[in-house]
């Protein structure tokens, strides 16, 4: 098959030939279709701190079809759409076997090396790792299944009520993602804080109430301009230094902050604010069995459509060059790789 493999830190990426995967027992073996460009394959692939082993397959955003199915499998056939995820589960554990693959404490991260990703005609998986797609769900929307449930699952740890006001902080996909949930939950207004214009115009074209700059202004402001009232909810999508910082101080009193990234450098968070507002502080990571499900059941219904974030699509052989092109300052939301 042809595959789009990583070959060095700031190196571009190429399409070469590689053996095919075969489906062993418990395995299947699934026809990529589409699969989204993530800004962390991006960072991925000019670590050089923790770079990527030569010859890996990135993609861990993506949809497809059933193409073979290993001995012991059953359920489902040849030709099923499926959106597979970004954990390959070992199916054997007792999560697995009680079907709750999303907490498989032998899972691998596809498209980082550990197992390989969607940047490729065919991928390698196993059933705990795949979800049927209803008839009707575009393969491009399928790819957007595995960022989307991340804005699910922050929403979620939010126990966002309908007409609660919101900040999100960082406009990027996880804030996007986590915008159209928190809609499709009933909040209002939602006000977006990010230093970059273009991010800023993406979330005004996809429904967001207001965008600032926070150089310019507080979001927790702007929140009031529009209700009265200081955010009920601010979620950091940014995961940068300080912006925790800026969640603190933006929220009402008695508020929630939801932390849905988050960097590994010192934040500079005043925790007397935090305890002085008696704020509930939240970090979201990783999925609650269950929640991949009502993600595809949110699109299926057409209560929240990703589409409008589908800003450019690539056949594997543009790969290289579209990929080297979004490490520079760029307007793409999601890149989708059709191979
Ligand atoms: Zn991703
Ligand atoms: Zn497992």
């Amino acid at each position: 098959m042809r595959a789009c493999v990583f070959k060095a830190p700031g190196a571009p990426l190429e399409v070469v030939d590689v053996p095919d995967p075969v489906a062993g027992p418990g395995e299947l073996v699934v026809r990529v279709r589409a699969c989204g460009i993530c800004s962390s394959d991006l960072h991925a692939a000019k670590s050089i701190s923790d770079p990527l082993p030569a010859g890996a397959i990135m993609g861990h955003e993506l949809a497809g079809e059933i193409a073979q199915i290993g001995p012991g499998v059953s359920g489902c056939k040849i030709g099923d759409p499926v959106v597979v995820m970004s954990y390959l589960a070992c199916g054997d554990c007792a999560n697995c076997r009680a079907g709750a693959g999303v907490r498989c404490e032998q899972s691998r991260l596809v498209g980082f090396g550990e197992a390989p990703g969607g940047y490729a005609e065919l991928i390698a998986t196993r059933p705990a790792s795949v979800f049927k797609m209803p008839p009707g769900l575009s393969f491009q929307t399928g790819a957007t299944v595995e960022p989307l449930v991340i804005g699910l699952h922050a929403v979620r740890r939010a126990k966002i009520r309908a007409g609660e006001s919101c900040v999100i902080i960082g406009a990027g996909a996880t804030g996007l993602m986590t915008m159209l949930c928190a809609r499709a939950a009933g909040a209002r207004p939602i006000v977006f804080s990010d230093r970059a214009l273009d991010r800023r115009e993406s979330a005004m074209r996809l429904g967001a109430d207001a965008a600032v700059d926070p150089r310019m202004h507080r979001a927790g402001a702007a929140m009031a301009k529009l209700t009265g009232a200081p955010p009920d909810v601010v979620f950091d999508c940014a995961g940068e230094p300080g912006s925790l910082a800026e969640a603190v101080t933006a929220v009402r009193p008695r508020g929630r902050v939801i932390a849905a990234s988050a960097s590994l450098e010192d934040d500079g968070f005043p925790p007397g604010l935090a305890m002085g507002k008696e704020l509930d502080i939240h970090f979201s990571f990783g999925l609650e069995p269950g929640e991949v499900e009502e993600t595809i059941e949110l699109l299926a219904s057409e209560r929240i459509s990703t589409a409008p974030l589908v800003t450019h699509v690539v056949a594997l052989d543009d790969l290289p060059r579209v990929f080297a092109a979004l490490q520079e300052p760029n307007r793409q939301v999601r890149v989708m790789v059709e191979p």
